[in-house]
């Protein structure tokens, strides 16, 4: 018996949404008396593997295949699966991020596993096997009794704070049989903006809504996410009108983010906003209606003109 966490890598390095779901795998490893096992599929260098130690994994299983550097999902689930098998896996663990939404509800169903999605706490094991998830635009919990003898979580990115130990993990290498008939999507260029923070890991998310006007206005947001080391998101009116590319639409058609700290700069606060936005720690905002709900929601809020306060409030923390 073993529990198996995926984690996720980028281009040779791996996620810390991945970081996160080890050291969830190895607590619910410890409670269940077992041990942690990562699979990293893809080219890693061996001292990334060895540094998943740091969070609880005592082995990593590697499948150093050049194939495998991009996630295709059909290829992914059926490693995964045969991972699990190999290692007698009662519980696999994903980061609930693009590639655990894609490869989770696969493995589990191939495993003929229960799944809980987006999970926020570990499970209650003196209840069954209970699970906390947030539900209806995160205007509710539900907690989900897991019975079936194999288990998938996907844990919910920026959940569980990380901490780091000296520890090291074994690296094997994994060697399941795939074939290149297996690759149903193939991956011919990957182009990546560098020096952006991914918004679903971001820990600080400074955000626009039609407040601002128009996209010429948008080095405002643009310069307080610099100064704070940000990922920058949008409304979603924002991205339907040409703004902001639509990868940037936070809410409950867009992404859901749950950083540390959520700015949002002119956006009124609609429910459908919210919903992606409201599991963020701390909310400040800006805006210049008083009346607006999103005050309802915040935090921190500065009633007055994004385009009067947003430039001081840059400029103080460049002070910094
Ligand atoms: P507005 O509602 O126009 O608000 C602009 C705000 O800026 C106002 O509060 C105003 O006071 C303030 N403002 C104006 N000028 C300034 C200034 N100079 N300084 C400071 N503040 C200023 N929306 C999403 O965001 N995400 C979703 O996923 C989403 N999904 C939806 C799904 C459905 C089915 C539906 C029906 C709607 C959805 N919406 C979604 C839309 C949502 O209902 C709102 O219309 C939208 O969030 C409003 O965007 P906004 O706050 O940017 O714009």
């Amino acid at each position: 018996m073993s529990v198996i966490i995926f984690a996720d890598q980028a281009q040779g390095k791996i996620k810390k949404v991945a970081f996160e779901a080890v050291q969830y795998g190895a607590k619910v490893a410890q409670q269940l008396g077992t041990s942690a096992t990562a699979l990293v599929l893809g080219q890693v260098d061996n001292a990334e593997l060895e540094a998943l130690g740091n969070y609880g994994a005592a082995k990593v299983l590697h499948v150093a295949d050049a194939r495998l550097n991009e996630v295709e999902s059909t290829v992914f689930t059926k490693i995964v699966a045969a991972a699990a098998e190999q290692e007698a896996a009662q519980v696999i663990v994903f980061p609930h991020n693009f590639d655990g939404k894609a490869i989770a509800p696969r493995v589990a169903a191939r495993l003929k596993a229960g799944f809980v999605s987006g999970a926020i706490s570990l499970p209650d094991t003196a209840n069954g096997f209970v699970v906390k998830k947030s539900v209806f635009s995160g205007k509710a919990f539900a907690n989900i009794n897991i019975t079936s003898e194999k288990k998938v979580i996907a844990v919910m990115p920026n959940t569980f704070p990380v901490e780091k130990t000296d520890a090291k993990a074994t690296v094997t290498a994994f060697s399941p049989a795939i074939s290149d008939a297996d690759f149903k999507v193939k991956v011919s260029k990957v182009e990546t903006v560098t020096g952006e923070v991914p918004l679903t890991e971001a820990e600080i998310v400074v955000s626009g809504g039609r407040g601002l006007k128009g996209p010429e206005n948008w080095g405002l947001v643009e310069d307080l996410a610099k100064a704070l080391g940000a990922a920058t998101a949008c409304s979603r009116p924002v991205a339907d009108t040409g703004w902001r590319p639509h990868h940037e639409h936070v809410g409950q058609t867009g992404l859901t983010v749950r950083p540390n700290l959520y700015v949002a700069i002119g956006i009124s606060g609609a429910i459908q906003h919210l919903a992606g936005v409201n599991g963020s720690k701390v909310i400040v905002v800006i805006n210049k209606d008083p009346e607006a709900p999103f005050f309802k929601a915040a935090d921190y809020g500065i009633v007055g003109d994004a385009f009067e306060v947003v430039p001081k409030l840059t400029a103080a923390i460049k002070q910094l």
